[in-house]
């Protein structure tokens, strides 16, 4: 079987970046499985689809055209990539994300990206729904303090005005959200390891998944 790597986590606790770094030294596939729901949250606004109507949502999903090419992501064929990481549609993924066949329609997309030699997967449910049989899974935590304050550099790097007073409030609202729903709600897998970036550059962490995977 074609290993994976689980990285899951609370929203801004840095698995994307580390997913992404993991990734990259080890040569392996990624999977962003939050831009799948950030995209599906992008094409409900255009489509005019209540995040309540998940049936419509569902069907959406499954006929939804998308491509990730080079850290690029499309919709429809156009780039989105930096659309997509807006806090409002961070918000509205989180409010769709708890339908269970919107979160259906997204399985075999999100298995797909598991190829030779190897997939680094981050998200919500990777270790526990998406791939339960990963070789190693992670659960990367920080204090919602620490989360705010990256999340506020990384949207005030990519142009967007944030204050620090709202971000505290979103994360905390979207962290009661994600860990509450009903379906496959934000847990450590039984058999995670548990990582506190909190205090962690994003090298320390980086050494420390990729140190797990090698001394596995
Ligand atoms: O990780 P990111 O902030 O991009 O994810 C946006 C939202 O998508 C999350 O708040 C969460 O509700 C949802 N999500 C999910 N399952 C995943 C990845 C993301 O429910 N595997």
């Amino acid at each position: 079987q074609t290993p994976v790597i689980a990285i899951d986590g609370p929203t801004a606790s840095g698995k994307g970046t580390v997913a992404a770094l993991v990734a990259a030294r080890l040569g392996f596939h990624l999977l962003d499985s939050g831009a799948l729901y950030r995209l599906a949250a992008l094409a409900s606004v255009r489509y005019g689809i209540a995040p309540a109507d998940h049936e419509a949502l569902a069907a959406l999903v499954s006929d939804l055209h998308i491509t990730f090419r080079e850290g690029c992501a499309q919709l429809d064929g156009v780039d989105v990539s930096s659309e997509i990481r807006a806090e409002e549609v961070g918000n509205r993924a989180s409010a769709i994300a708890v339908h269970q066949d919107v979160r259906a329609a997204l399985v075999a997309r999100q298995r797909a990206f598991r190829k030779e030699p190897g997939l680094v997967a981050d998200g919500r449910d990777m270790g526990t729904v998406i791939f339960p049989d990963a070789v190693l899974k992670v659960f990367l935590t920080a204090s919602v303090e620490a989360r705010a304050a990256r999340r506020h550099k990384q949207l005030i790097q990519k142009g967007f005005s944030a204050s620090m007073e709202n971000l505290l409030r979103d994360l905390r609202d979207r962290d009661e959200r994600d860990s509450n729903r009903a379906v496959a709600p934000l847990k450590p897998a039984a058999d995670a390891k548990l990582l506190d970036t909190s205090s962690l550059s994003i090298d320390q962490a980086v050494e420390e998944v990729v140190g797990w995977y090698r001394e596995r």
